[in-house]
């Protein structure tokens, strides 16, 4: 005979342990499958082993998706707040980094602890090494052929998250499903994602690499103020990964390498006080020296006192300086992004329960959906508030 619980939730990462907790909690007999070695291995890896769990500034703008209502009421019902609150039960230590991001001040197991014994008082059980074969829907519910035998459940929760690191256990499994039951996705790519450069923009840069500064990055409607960084294979750094979202192959991505100020009016004031000065002298105020000196070989110009050059020639060099247009080759792709833009198409889903609109009994959750968030704890606030509004009816 087959095994048989309420609830059935494929993934035991960081949407499908919330959504187990919260169901448990009602006294639903629950059993999480995942064919990973481990549980939340995304969770343990990320925030640089920190977990950046979430963000105090959370909300439906820091989202994107083909309707940009879809996260709202999820993310009203289960918010940042109701998140810290747990990690304050648990007594787990942690701090803002900066922009409002959440982070542990140990490790990110913590935060797996966490929701383990958030399943273990919950009575959710979880199995790791354990793939799915396939789904049969049944009058009510569902048959599952599992890797461990088959499970016949109530509820189905798709959690198996996005496309990105596939090292770490990633697949598409989420979007066949999906497939099978007549929903709609929405074309995926990589996001959250350093950028790569053409080999005569690399050879341009090959002093720089580990060198950051703070810019504002701009490409179509996004632009974000962080910092940038340069690396072997192209950019990166915060500002880098947060306007990735935005870039389409072809694009072009402004930097504004001055955020906060006018450099043109910045580099006259310095001509007043100090006509003598040499340009990149003045310029090291601004930028470290191997910057300073990248930036001016870049643009072919030659370090001079300031007084040697005309007013319209400085203003014209200030904006050569301060701005800085590039097409991207391509990015890392799903080896090193974050995060997978796209997925399960949010028109065949309910925004409030995450459940199949065809098909009862069936839910997605987290980064499956079409639903992905900035930089920033964001992308974990959405797979607990998902997790959770699912977790409430399932
Ligand atoms: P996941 O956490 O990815 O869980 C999916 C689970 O499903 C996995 O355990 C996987 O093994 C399992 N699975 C997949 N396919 C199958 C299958 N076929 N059968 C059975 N099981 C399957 N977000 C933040 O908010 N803050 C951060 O600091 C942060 N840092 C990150 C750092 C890195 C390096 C990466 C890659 C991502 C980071 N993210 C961060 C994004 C965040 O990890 C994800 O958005 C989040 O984990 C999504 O949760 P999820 O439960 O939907 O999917």
């Amino acid at each position: 005979l087959p095994e048989s619980v309420d609830v059935l939730i494929v993934g035991a990462g960081a949407a499908g342990l919330m959504c187990a907790a919260t169901a448990g909690k009602r006294g639903r007999r629950v059993l999480v499958l995942d064919h990973a070695n481990r549980v939340g291995k995304k969770i343990l890896m990320s925030g640089g082993g920190r977990c950046n769990f979430t963000n105090l500034y959370t909300s439906p703008e820091n989202y994107y998706s083909q309707n940009p209502h879809f996260c709202k009421s999820a993310l009203a019902r289960y918010t940042q707040w109701d998140f810290i609150a747990l990690v304050e039960k648990h007594s787990i230590p942690y701090h803002e980094k900066t922009l409002g991001q959440l982070f542990c001040d140990n490790k990110s197991k913590d935060i797996v602890d966490m929701l383990l014994a958030e399943c273990r008082a919950a009575k959710a059980q979880i199995r790791t090494r354990c793939g799915i074969q396939s789904i049969e829907p049944l009058g009510t519910g569902f048959l599952v052929n599992t890797g461990l035998g088959k499970v016949v459940c109530e509820s189905l929760v798709i959690a198996t998250g996005g496309l990105s690191i596939p090292t770490m256990g990633a697949t598409g499994f989420g979007y066949d499903v999906a497939r099978q039951f007549g929903l709609k996705i929405v074309p995926t790519r990589p996001a959250l994602v350093p950028f790569t450069l053409h080999r005569h923009q690399l050879e341009q840069q090959q002093a720089l690499p580990g060198s950051a500064l703070p810019v504002i990055a701009s490409c179509g409607e996004g632009s974000f103020p962080e910092q940038m960084l340069f690396t072997h294979r192209g950019l990166s750094g915060p500002a880098v990964l947060q306007i990735s979202s935005y870039w389409r192959e072809g694009m072009s991505v402004e930097f504004d390498l001055v955020p906060g100020r006018n450099l043109g009016e910045w580099i006259s004031e310095k001509r007043r006080q100090n006509p003598d000065s040499y340009l990149h002298r003045v310029l090291a105020e601004l930028w470290s020296k191997k910057l300073v000196q990248h930036f001016l070989q870049r643009q072919g110009i030659d370090s001079r006192p300031l007084k040697q050059y005309g007013e319209t020639a400085l203003a014209d060099i200030a904006l050569k300086l301060q701005y800085w247009k590039l097409v991207p080759a391509g990015t890392e792709g799903y080896r090193t992004a974050e995060v997978t833009l796209g997925g399960v198409d949010t028109d065949g889903i309910s925004s409030r329960t995450m459940e199949c609109k065809t098909q009862s009994g069936l839910y997605f959750i987290g980064e499956v959906l079409d639903v992905t968030g900035w930089l920033g704890g964001y992308n974990f606030q959405w797979a607990w508030a998902s997790g959770h509004a699912a977790g409430e009816v399932v």
